[in-house]
């Protein structure tokens, strides 16, 4: 590989923190937000000019899981008063509370028929659909109310390293390269991008049939006349099929999401998949870019013309920020595996339990996976954690477990950990646990009985 060599230079500090926060997604506002609320100065450091990642910039607004094959909630804290907040605004379509876990035929069919993700073995659950636009907003509120310094257009680079010790960042914006100093760096890029330049260990195979292995780029078209559209598919079947088959063979997407909100029912969501040599390579970004443009054209040009609802429709949106679903992740004091989605043992250090409810019969067996705070903690580097999608797993429990709740969750966990570990006066991975464990409940994060026998 043909290097240069850089001249070494004298970089400007911007402000000095007590925890800086990479990315401002889903793991990245649970970071900033429970950082501060905890007392830490915060800074967050966002490479766009919106909060919020795959959940507002890549238009995945399903924010799914939450509720156990029972329905009971399990992932609250940080996501559910977002969800909360969203509500007030009449911008989230969510089943109720009394529905969840609920098996009655007529219900789920509802349910079913508006999007899949609200029934998940065969019962409702507690999932939601928000709206993008009023989540950016929702957000901004969020981080500013903590008292969160955040800095947008602006992309992380590097890791500032003293031996095995992270004692701030560089980042890149219009301004030039500058410095954050913080006691604490939280990796929430969702990629790890600090990861390789800190160096942490991580891996990033993924078997090229996983969900996982695709890059996506999302995108809405409205003025849709959905109620023509649906009775086509559901009255005409064959006919629907053949327009589907006709549309694969001409490159295009067989078919769509409903917006499930009450103001966006002329909206449908196209979400789709790319394969890919890497998730956080530029050629392959840019190359998806190209290609995703292609495609949605195609599959535009054809519904327009043979899909009847759709004559007077337009593309309103393509996402933003191209859909990235995993890349690279860290291998940590603690890796999450296949043998731990068959464990139904809390840990000691559970930060989290996540409803296990995509696996059929599997989830049956085994409807919570508990998260350890370990996961998010490098083996040889101190004072960085990560709290993304990069956490400490491997590519089967990657799959399942990486959704926008989740990242929140692990968010919110090294926020919280980060500035109580900061007030002990110690690094984050020797913060007191069962202080972690009282205020993460104090926050309303639904946490397991401590008991003897715990992992
Ligand atoms: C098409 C698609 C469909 C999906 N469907 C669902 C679904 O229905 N429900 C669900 O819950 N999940 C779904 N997922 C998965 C989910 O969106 C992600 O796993 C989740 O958003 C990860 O959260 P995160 O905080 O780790 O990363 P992200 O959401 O990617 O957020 C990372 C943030 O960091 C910023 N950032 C990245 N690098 C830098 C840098 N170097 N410097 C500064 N900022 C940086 C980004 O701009 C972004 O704001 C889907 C994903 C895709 C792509």
């Amino acid at each position: 590989m043909k290097t240069i060599k850089e001249a070494t230079r004298d970089t400007r500090v911007a402000c000095e923190a007590d925890v800086v926060v990479v990315g401002g997604g889903p793991g990245g506002i649970g970071a900033a937000v429970s950082a501060a609320r905890n007392g830490a100065s915060t800074v967050l450091i966002e490479r766009y000019g919106v909060l919020g990642g795959m959940g507002t910039g890549g238009l995945v607004t399903i924010i799914p899981n939450m509720s156990d094959i029972n329905g009971k909630q399990q992932i609250a804290g940080i996501c559910e008063e977002w969800i909360e907040r969203l509500r007030v605004r009449d911008a989230v379509a969510a089943p109720k509370k009394e529905e969840w876990g609920v098996t009655d035929k007529e219900l789920v069919k509802y349910y079913f028929n508006r999007i899949f993700f609200y029934i998940r073995q065969d019962r409702v659950c507690y999932s939601a659909v928000i709206d993008a636009e009023i989540s950016k907003c929702v957000l901004n509120d969020m981080v500013q109310e903590a008292g969160v310094k955040t800095y947008l257009h602006s992309w992380g680079t590097e890791p500032i390293m003293e031996g095995n010790e992270c004692r701030g960042v560089i980042f890149e914006s219009k301004s030039g390269r500058q410095a954050v100093l913080g006691k604490v760096v939280i990796d929430a890029t969702g990629d790890g991008d600090l990861l390789p330049y800190a160096g942490i260990e991580f891996e990033d195979n993924i078997p090229a049939n996983f969900r996982i292995a695709n890059l996506a780029l999302c995108f809405w078209i409205a003025g849709v006349d959905l109620r023509r559209a649906e009775d086509f598919k559901n009255n005409q079947p064959d006919a629907f099929a053949a327009m589907q088959r006709e549309c694969l063979k001409l490159g295009g997407f067989p078919g769509y999401l409903k917006s499930c909100l009450n103001n966006q029912e002329s909206v449908v969501w196209i979400h789709n998949r790319y394969p890919n040599k890497s998730q956080v390579d530029v050629e392959e970004l840019t190359r998806i870019e190209f290609e995703g443009r292609k495609k949605m054209l195609k599959t535009y040009d054809f519904w327009k013309k043979n899909f009847p609802g759709f004559e007077k429709s337009f593309i309103v949106l393509t996402a933003p920020q191209l859909g990235t679903r995993s890349s690279r992740r860290l291998i940590g004091e603690y890796k999450l595996t296949k043998a731990d989605m068959a464990n139904n043992e809390p840990f000691e250090d559970t930060i989290a339990i996540f409803p296990d409810l995509d696996r059929g019969q599997e989830s049956v067996d085994h409807p919570n996976m508990f998260i350890p705070f370990r996961c998010l903690q490098p083996r040889n580097v101190d004072n960085l954690l990560v709290a993304c999608r990069a956490f400490s797993s491997d590519e089967h429990v990657q799959e399942f477990f990486n959704l926008i709740p989740h990242c929140i969750a692990f968010g919110e966990a090294a926020g919280t950990a980060s500035a109580l570990a900061l007030q002990a006066g110690v690094s984050p991975k020797k913060v007191n646990f069962a202080d972690l464990r009282a205020r993460l409940i104090k926050q309303g994060v639904p946490l397991p009985d401590v008991r003897a026998g715990v992992r």
